[in-house]
């Protein structure tokens, strides 16, 4: 679909299109311990002696209030962290939970493929935590979490099957060049909306934080001290705030504190959900292809990606270009021909998927949260304190969501983040250079 130029492609490699890069391993070998120490330090002493004393240990006001915005995935994690702190923790969030990307994104983890650009640590230190979160909040059950092995294929449409012995017996189109890029150690799965709502629901219930469902207009910051001082919502409603955390996703774009910044863009992609009658013959083989429309493999590829899911659904997806976001994500629809596309997708690489076979649970699109140099932003708005960021995640937001989440926590508890080394990811570096 796109590429995130930051990511190195390994050594001969065909180059995939799509919405994540073939995994890249720099050092020859995977290393799949997790070890970083920082992090874990804090995981623990979180779990050992409670997160109000934790809180208590770093000196944050029992007062606190915190007011998160955007009911995805990004900034989620901090939520059970900040809701025992003795903080009044407040989710706005103008639609629904999980109404945009994560809840319909793939939903693909991958441990290893940022290995060797800016992205390396934070997808490492995500993929890990997705693994003991999945531990803690029954995972496989409640969300779908599970370890895949992933494929890379060719597939041309209208051509008879050749078979290969490489694929799962599933994938009977007329599929070639079948390599094995993730394994069940680098590669694994949730349901984005499943694992999203599963975090709000925890959050609500066993830490009583509020839900209120309204627009954020703005961010009020008190002029003398430079630090946020409340929330505005649509219809007037003011909500005070000691830390306000802005996970806009790409309508960053629409808050003029943010856009005054740095632009975020979103590029729209569209999927398919599909529910197989022979649900019990797919296996939990992940696919990225590379897709010709005719015989003659003229024009570029398609570059769709196909994952099943545990509950039997298989998710399609592929078919992106930029374009404005729409005010209201309930308002997101997709466009005939990028869906008619991807169900012809679905024929080509299983007849288990075509029509007769699959019925069609779902049509839809949702956006990216680009930005210019492709990166995240995460870390305190220059010149507000107190008011954090976290947008820009591109095709990666529902695997760095726990880290990004976490990162927050400490920088709202500590003003620093040990887990994850922030600077490439600093608002600040869109701020214009200072005059010497
Ligand atoms: C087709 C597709 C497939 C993908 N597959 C994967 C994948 O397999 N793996 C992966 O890691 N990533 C994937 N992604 C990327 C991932 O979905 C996104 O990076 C991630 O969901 C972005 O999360 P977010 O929280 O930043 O934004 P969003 O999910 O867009 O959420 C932003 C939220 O903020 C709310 N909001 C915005 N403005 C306001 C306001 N003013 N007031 C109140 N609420 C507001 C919105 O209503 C929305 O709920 C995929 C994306 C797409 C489009």
């Amino acid at each position: 679909m796109h590429r995130r130029s930051h990511v190195k492609e390994p050594p001969n490699k065909p180059k995939l299109k799509s919405l994540h890069v073939s995994p890249t391993n720099i050092h020859g070998s995977i290393n799949l311990s997790f070890n970083p120490p920082r992090y874990l330090h804090k995981f623990f002493l979180i779990a050992k002696i409670g997160l109000s004393q934790t809180a208590k240990h770093n000196q944050v006001a029992q007062s606190e209030k915190i007011c998160l915005v955007g009911m995805s995935v990004n900034g989620k994690c901090p939520k059970d962290f900040w809701s025992t702190l003795g903080a009044a923790v407040t989710l706005v969030e103008m639609s629904d939970v999980a109404c945009a990307a994560s809840g319909k994104a793939g939903g693909f983890l991958a441990l290893d493929w940022c290995d060797g650009g800016p992205l390396e640590e934070l997808a490492r230190v995500s993929f890990n935590f997705h693994r003991s979160l999945a531990e803690d909040f029954d995972g496989a059950r409640s969300y779908g979490y599970r370890a895949v092995t992933t494929l890379s294929l060719t597939v041309t449409e209208s051509e008879s099957s050749a078979g290969s012995s490489a694929l799962p017996s599933w994938v009977n189109g007329a599929a070639s060049d079948a390599k094995t890029i993730g394994t069940t150690e680098t590669t694994a799965q949730v349901h984005p909306q499943l694992f999203t709502r599963r975090l709000v629901d925890i959050a609500v219930e066993r830490h009583g934080v509020s839900v209120v469902i309204a627009k954020l207009e703005r961010v009020e910051v008190e002029e003398e001290e430079g630090r946020v001082g409340s929330v505005v919502l649509e219809g007037g409603e003011v909500l005070e705030a000691d830390a306000v955390v802005l996970a806009l996703g790409p309508w960053s774009s629409k808050l003029v504190m943010l856009s005054s910044l740095f632009r975020v863009y979103g590029l729209k992609a569209h999927s398919i959900v599909l529910e197989p009658r022979e649900a019990s013959l797919i296996s939990p083989h992940a696919l990225f292809v590379k897709y010709y429309c005719s015989k003659t493999k003229r024009g570029r590829p398609l570059d769709p990606e196909v994952y099943p899911r545990p509950n039997g659904e298989v998710y399609v997806c592929g078919m992106s270009k930029e374009e404005e976001v729409a005010e209201d994500p309930a308002e997101i629809r997709g466009e005939s021909e990028s869906i008619a596309m991807l169900k012809r997708v679905a024929k080509s690489v299983s007849r288990y998927l075509g029509e007769g076979e699959a019925r069609v649970k779902a049509e839809q699109a949702c956006f990216l949260p680009c930005t210019e140099d492709g990166l995240p932003v995460i870390g305190e708005v220059p010149g507000v304190k107190g008011c954090y960021v976290a947008t820009g995640h591109n095709c990666w937001g529902i695997l760095n969501g726990p880290a990004t989440g976490a990162v927050l926590s400490e920088l709202i508890l500590d003003g620093v983040s040990t887990i994850v080394d922030l600077k490439r990811f600093s608002p600040n570096r869109f701020l214009p250079p200072s005059i010497p």
